[in-house]
Parts: C-alpha cells; structure tokens; sequence
C-alpha cells in the first residue's frame, strides 16, 4: 500500500531533508535483520531526516492526521527488521540529531541527541575519564536512539546493566506531535509512572525519542583481561555459572565455542584454538589480582587447560576484535549456507549450562551447523542456526531448531530475545512469552499512546485481526 507524502513539503522543512529518491528508500526498507526474515518490510514512501524536535513533531502530527505510518530509523543495525517499515509511510531518519546537548561531568551525566553513535559519546567523555557502560557490541556503528528503543545492552553488561539502567530522562514525541519530558536529573525517583522505561524498549512504536539524558561511569582505574581455554563447552559454561553465582567482579565474560572460533579464524585471519573458550575482562579501582586469582580457583575447578592473562593491548585488542566480528564471521564462513536470524535468548544464569547444552544436542540431532557464542554472564546466548537457503527442507529443519531453542528458553524462565528486540522478527513468540493478558495490556499501552496506529506499526505485535493497522472506518 502506497501513501501519499505531499503533505510533507508544506511543513517547515528544509528541502533536503526529504527524499523520494528509489535509492533512499530502498536503503531505508532493510536493515541487518531485514533479509533474514521471510516477511520483511515494505518500501517507504518517503524518507524525512529531522534536524530538531520541532521537525519531528511536525512530522509526526502530519503523519497522524493523515493515516500514514511513521518508521523511526536510526543506523539499521538492528537485527530483527526492527526499524523498516511494514507498512511503508515515512522513514523518519534520526541520525543528522547526533549532537551533544549539553554536559555535566560534576553530574556524570550527558544530554545527547538520539542519532550520535554510541563510541562517540565515550569519545567525548573520555577525558572526564568517564564511559557510558552498556554500549552494544555494535557501539561503534549504532545510534544512542536506536539502542534505547531496544533497550541493548553489550559485554559489559554483566557489571554494569543494560541501557535502561543508564536512562536517566527522555524527551520524546508522542504521536499526536506532543512533546514530553520524561524523568528527571536526580539519580532516582518515586514520581508518576516510569515512562522513561515505558518508552525504552518500545521499538518506536510508542514515541519517538529526540533526546536522551544519559548517566556515566567512571572509568576503573584497573582493567585487565585474557582468554580461558576448556576442553569441553560443558566445563567453560558451568565455569561461567559458578563465576557469576560466586560474585567474581568480571566486566565480560563472554563464550565463544569452538566452531564459532573456526569461524573467526577463517574470517580474520587470528589462531584462536579451535576449543570452547571464555573471554574475561575484569575491572576494578584496587585488588583486581584478587578478583582474578578468584576466577581462575573457580575455572580450574571445571577443568580450565588455559586461564591466560595479558598486559598486551593489542593482543587484547585483536581478542576483544574476533569477539565483535563473530556475526560476520558466521555469515562469511560458508557460501552455501546462511544463518536463519540470529538468536538472542537470555535464561536465569543457573539454566545457561542447559540451554547451552541442549542447542548442540539439537544441532547434532537436525544435523545443522550451530556456531554459539554470547554475553554468557547475562545468561545470552547468541545461536546462529546455518542452512542452506536453496534447500526449503533444510531451511525448515533449521527454522524448527531455531524455535525449539527459544521454547526452551521460555520454559527455563527465560527470554526470546534479551538484547535485539521484538521487530518484526521475533512476534510470534511474543505471548508464548508473556502470556494473552499481559500481550493484551501492552496493547492497551500502545492504542492509549497512539490509537492511530502511526508509530512503527506491524511490528512487536502478531499482526492478527486484532493488531492489525486501524483503518480508517475504525479510527
Ligand atoms: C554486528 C552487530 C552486533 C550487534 N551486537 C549487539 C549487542 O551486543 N547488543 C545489542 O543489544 N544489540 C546488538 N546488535 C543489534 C543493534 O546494533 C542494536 O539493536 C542497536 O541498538 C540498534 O541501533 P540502530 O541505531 O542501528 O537502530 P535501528 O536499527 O535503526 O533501529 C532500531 C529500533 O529503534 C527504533 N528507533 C531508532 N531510533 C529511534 C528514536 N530516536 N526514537 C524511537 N525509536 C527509534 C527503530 O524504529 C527500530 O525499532 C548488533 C548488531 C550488529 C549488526
């Protein structure tokens, strides 16, 4: 379905700050997870880059009064086609508000807009000798907006928390064009209900948000880090589960198995042993030799071979690199073969041994090729299920074993998705998850904030009769 966007050029808009160009929005009708999922998004009619919340509550307004779909879109890297439209409309670019608002380190405190990349507000702290904690492991090539709207998290979030643990306030457009400030400077607070974490994780579908009062870190004055080495993937995950339980002060503690690490080394070029392994990063102000001898007592009593430290930053460097690239690696390993999308579940800490263990059993037993790795202190698993898209038996054995996982993940008390998302995805398991009532209340959230239905729609929810886009007789 097309949309008319006329209506665009009699805002106060600067001409270059819309296209219809075929190019623009064909880059705006996919993103990283896009290609992977079968029902993917529609072209945009349009693609507006605001300059400022005014711009954005024009637009939005506009949009509302007129039936059509708005699609916040920040970097495009999200990996559940979370930010390309369903229903075409426009594709509201945030990435030209990527400035610094304003700075307090007194406060540790930084107001951004939501299109500055997320090393870049690092960068700029930096010499405070302050960091933003849960930047993704996309830090470097996502938007501070993209990663609230996904409420992200990365390595470090093991110490230090998820995004919105770091959102102090928000302000936001609603979609009537309102304008509203959210929460507050102070550290904490009792007051009214928490939009601001309403809003985080809500994929653009509630409010689009224009700025975003984030707080800061000190940096440790002790960092080191290293690689353990295990014999078995058992051993280095109930190694991992009894670091965790213990209280080792680790900043990332990540698992890389070892097929994933055959992967990284035909990717990049390293030698990583092809062996289950667990990268650590331990982070403290005095005693961090404690923290590590403590790691490496509770490791050895699961067999570790290895527990190696290094001072060497490129080393650690080139380590932390392979880490990063893994999904890359994973798509570039075979050209046959392509990961059905990426899977993020998260399950208590105590059941990641189990649902680590039972994803290689089902690759043995579907016999597919299942690289693993993750955010193993969160209790995330990241899976990549391969198969070859020219093969529909192949690809339907590989969906199965995608969705056995995330059932299981949700039967362990788990999460379909710990850190990517809901987008258009990962829907169908979103009331397996959370049961009819509490989908139904989210529901209610979303008609209440936008009862048009403008906001990202087609995505979080199932597009059943019920989530369907309002038309215009029920509107
Ligand atoms: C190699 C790689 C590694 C990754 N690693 C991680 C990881 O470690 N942890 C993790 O959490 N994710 C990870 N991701 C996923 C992705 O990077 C994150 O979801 C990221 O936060 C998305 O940011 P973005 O700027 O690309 O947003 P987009 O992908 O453009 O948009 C994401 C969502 O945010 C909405 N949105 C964007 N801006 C706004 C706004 N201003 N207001 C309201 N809604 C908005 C969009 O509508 C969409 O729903 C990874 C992705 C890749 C490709």
């Amino acid at each position: 379905m097309t949309h008319d966007c006329s209506f665009l050029e009699d805002l106060p808009l600067a001409t270059d700050r819309i296209s219809v160009a075929d190019g623009r929005r064909e880059s705006h009708a996919t993103d990283y997870g896009a290609e992977r999922i079968d029902d993917g998004g529609v072209l945009p009619d349009a693609v507006v880059w605001p300059a400022c919340t005014a711009d954005v509550s024009a637009v939005v307004a506009a949009a509302t009064d007129r039936g059509v779909p708005v699609t916040p879109y920040a970097a495009g890297t999200g990996l559940e086609g979370n930010a390309v439209p369903a229903h075409g409309g426009i594709s509201l670019d945030l990435t030209r508000m990527d400035g610094v608002v304003d700075y307090r380190p007194a406060d540790r405190q930084i107001d951004v807009g939501p299109g500055i990349i997320g090393s870049d507000v690092d960068e700029y702290v930096a010499g405070d000798g302050l960091f933003f904690p849960p930047l993704p492991s996309s830090g470097d090539i996502s938007t501070i907006g993209g990663m609230i709207a996904t409420d992200a998290s990365g390595m470090q979030t093991v110490r230090y928390g998820e995004v919105a643990d770091w959102v102090l306030g928000l302000e936001a457009v609603l979609a009537d064009g309102t304008v509203i400030e959210t929460g507050s400077r102070a550290s904490k607070t009792s007051s009214g209900y928490n939009l601001t974490d309403l809003i985080v994780g809500s994929e653009g579908t509630l409010a689009v948000v224009t700025e975003a009062t984030l707080e800061l870190a000190g940096r440790p004055e002790q960092v080191r880090g290293g690689r353990a080495i295990f014999e078995t993937l058992d051993d280095a995950v109930e190694a991992v589960f009894d670091a965790v339980r213990t209280g080792v002060g680790v900043a990332k503690i990540e698992l890389v198995d070892g097929l994933s690490a055959t992967m990284a080394n035909a990717y990049l070029g390293s030698d990583l042993p092809d062996a289950p392994m667990v990268f650590l990063e331990f982070h403290a102000n005095h005693g961090i030799e404690t923290e590590i001898d403590l790691c490496r007592m509770i490791f050895e009593d699961h067999a570790v071979g290895r527990f190696e430290m290094s001072d060497d930053d490129a080393e650690m460097a080139a380590l932390w690199q392979a880490r990063r690239e893994l999904a890359y690696a994973i798509s570039a390993y075979d050209p046959d073969l392509e990961p059905i999308h990426p899977g993020d579940v998260t399950v208590p800490i105590s059941s990641y041994p189990e649902i680590v263990r039972e994803t290689k059993r089902l690759a043995d037993e579907y016999d597919l090729l299942v690289p693993c790795f993750g955010h193993a202190g969160d209790g995330n698993l990241h899976y990549s299920v391969l198969a070859d898209p020219d093969d529909p038996e192949q690809r339907t054995r590989g969906e199965d074993l995608y969705r056995e996982i995330v059932a299981l993940a949700i039967e362990l008390g788990g999460t379909a998705t710990g850190e990517h998302g809901i987008g258009a995805g990962k829907q169908r398991f979103l009331e397996p998850e959370h049961g009819a009532g509490a989908v139904e209340a989210m529901r209610a959230v979303k008609r209440a904030l936008d009862p048009t239905d403008t906001l990202n729609p087609g995505k979080i929810f199932p597009e059943t009769a019920d989530g369907e886009r309002l038309t215009e007789a029920e509107r």
